[in-house]
């Protein structure tokens, strides 16, 4: 199945999920959105009150800074993929619980198998979380780093900068790091394949960055040290 069907197939099951308790209080599961050719997956913390209302992501106040911050690198929403770690709304926009993001953790899984970015940018800190468990956001900001057998790109949340001004000027410096970090990203991943399509036969190669288990447990910081060598 081509990665668009998959797409679907995902936003079909999800539209109809009822594996956790906030399928009891939305409006509309928000799968999320954008091209299925995308090298690029954004992952904010679950849909808020307009989201819930259109079936969306991004589309309020928050999802207008990121339209901006994308525009600003010349980019549109429809070149890339964007989607949330939990995909129904936590009442109130309260935190997602640990039990929702688990239980709603395959959908993204399957989002991420399906598209295979070379990039991940998370959006806050419950998608940070997933892929670099033990990373602070204020460390971790604006540089692509290796978590859970992905290349991820940590940028705060927008929602974060339309509470705090001085976060809008920090989102967009650190925006403009991204396509850089996105040819980082892909020449890695190309020399990853060519090496390890070169080991003999009988020898294990290392499993490649897109070839590894979604969570990369305590490994997660050697990866950042390895993708200094590339
Ligand atoms: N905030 C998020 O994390 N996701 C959305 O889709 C909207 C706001
Ligand atoms: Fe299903 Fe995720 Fe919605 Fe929970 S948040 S009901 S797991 S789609």
């Amino acid at each position: 199945m081509g990665t668009e069907a998959l797409l679907a197939e995902i936003a079909v099951e999800v539209r109809a999920c009822t594996r956790c308790p906030l399928a009891t209080r939305r409006t509309q599961a928000v799968p999320g959105e954008g091209s299925p050719l995308s090298d690029v997956l954004f992952v904010g913390e679950g849909p808020g009150g307009r989201e819930d209302a259109t079936g969306r992501p991004f589309v309020g106040p928050a999802g207008q800074l990121l339209t901006e911050l994308l525009r600003s690198i010349g980019w549109d929403r429809g070149d890339v993929f964007i989607t949330n770690v939990v995909k129904c709304r936590p009442p109130g926009n309260r935190d997602p619980a640990p039990e929702e993001i688990a239980a709603c953790g395959a959908y993204l899984g399957r989002q991420e198998r399906a598209l295979d970015p070379a990039v991940i940018v998370t959006l806050g800190r419950y998608s940070l979380q997933r892929y670099l468990p033990r990373t602070r956001i204020g460390e971790a900001h604006g540089r692509l780093r290796r978590g859970g057998g992905r290349f991820v790109f940590p940028m705060y949340h927008p929602a974060a900068a339309l509470h705090q001004a001085s976060l809008r000027e920090t989102l967009f410096r650190d925006i403009r790091g991204l396509p850089a970090a996105l040819l980082t990203a892909r020449q890695a991943i190309e020399e990853e394949r060519a090496a390890s399509a070169v080991v003999p036969t009988g020898q294990a190669p290392e499993a490649s960055g897109a070839e590894r288990a979604v969570d990369d447990g305590p490994t997660g910081n050697d990866d950042e040290r390895q993708l200094t060598l590339f």
